[in-house]
C-alpha cells in the first residue's frame, strides 16, 4: 500500500473507507512514545527502498524509531536478521549472500 510519503511500502496499512482515517505502520507497531509511529516518519524511512531491492523471503526486519533530540533527526533505524542463515543481515538492501551470492552477479555480468 501507498504511505503518506507516496512509497509502496508492504507494512503499511491505511483504512479510508467511509470517511475513515485510520493508518498504522505495522513494522514499528504500537511502539510506546516517544518511539511511537507516526506517517510524517515514512518520508524518511528506508524500508520501501529496501524492499524493493531484496524481497528476500528469509529475511525479517525490524525497526524502531531514533527519536533524535528533541525530535530533531528523528527517522527510523532498520535492523535485519535472516531466518535461513540464522545471521544478521548488514545490507539489508543486498541481503546475507546465501541464496544470492556475489559471486553470481559477476560471473552474470561476464556472459
Ligand atoms: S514508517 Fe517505514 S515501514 Fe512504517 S509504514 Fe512508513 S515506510 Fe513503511
Amino acid at each position: 500500500m501507498k504511505t503518506p510519503a507516496g512509497t509502496e511500502c508492504p507494512y503499511f496499512y491505511g483504512d479510508y473507507y467511509r470517511g475513515r482515517s485510520n493508518e498504522e505502520c505495522r513494522l514499528i507497531g504500537n511502539a510506546p512514545a516517544p518511539g511511537h509511529w507516526t506517517r510524517d516518519l515514512c518520508a524518511v524511512c528506508p524500508v520501501p527502498r529496501i524492499a524493493r531491492a531484496n524481497s528476500c523471503e528469509f529475511m525479517t526486519l525490524t525497526a524502531r524509531v531514533n527519536h533524535g533530540i528533541l525530535g530533531i533527526g528523528k527517522k527510523v533505524v532498520i535492523s535485519a536478521y535472516c531466518r535461513k542463515s540464522n545471521s544478521d543481515v548488514k545490507t539489508p538492501e543486498i541481503g546475507c549472500g546465501i541464496c544470492h551470492p556475489l559471486g553470481d552477479y559477476i560471473n552474470e555480468s561476464r556472459q
